[in-house]
């Protein structure tokens, strides 16, 4: 069989992006290489389908390149939550704090039924803000959230303690 690719390779730290302090997780370096986007895709796929989910929802932006993925490969559906005013038809909204300020995450109202099984997409887990905003209005139409994936997830922040009882699941733990 052959070896586990060490997907932390691929993943790039830029120390003071956007600001100073923070260290960026870049995952283009990851994206660009073929074997690293298939690997990540795959085992998250793999979580995911065992909970067998109707719909991968979304956050914009980097929760759309691994979700649609994830939900083409298991043949499912896509639904995106994106930043306010970017959907087109009538849309529900949910805002959460940042460290300055606020910030609003938009669905379409008629994107999800009651009782629909999703799991949610993104990136990466930090502080667990966006994420839970995004579990609050999925809940808000009646669908059920099977469980959260992460391809990264920065434990030492304990982003899993703000999404009391979902299951999370990420790749690559820092
Ligand atoms: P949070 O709401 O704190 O869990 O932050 C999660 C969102 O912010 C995700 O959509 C990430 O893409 C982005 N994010 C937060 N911290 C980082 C980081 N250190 N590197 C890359 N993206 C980050």
């Amino acid at each position: 069989m052959a070896k586990a690719l060490d997907l932390k390779k691929f993943i790039r730290d830029i120390p003071d992006f956007p600001k100073k302090g923070i260290i960026f997780k870049d995952i283009t370096t990851l994206l660009k290489d073929p074997q690293a986007l298939k690997a990540s895709v795959d085992q998250l796929a793999k979580a995911v389908s065992k909970l067998k989910p109707k719909y991968i929802v979304g956050i914009e932006s980097r929760g759309f390149i691994f979700g649609t993925a994830v939900a083409c490969k298991l043949g499912l559906g896509f639904i995106p939550v994106r930043k306010k005013g970017k959907l087109p038809y009538k849309t529900t909204s949910v805002s959460y704090d940042l460290e300055y300020g606020t910030d609003t995450l938009e669905m379409h109202s008629d994107a999800l039924k009651k009782g629909d099984k999703v799991v949610i997409i993104d990136d990466l887990l930090a502080t667990g803000g966006t994420v839970g905003a995004v579990s609050e209005l999925v809940r808000g139409s009646g669908a059920r959230i099977c469980a959260v994936a992460f391809v990264i997830e920065l434990a030492f922040l304990n982003g899993r303690d703000k999404l009391k009882g979902l299951p999370v699941f990420s790749l690559l733990q820092y």
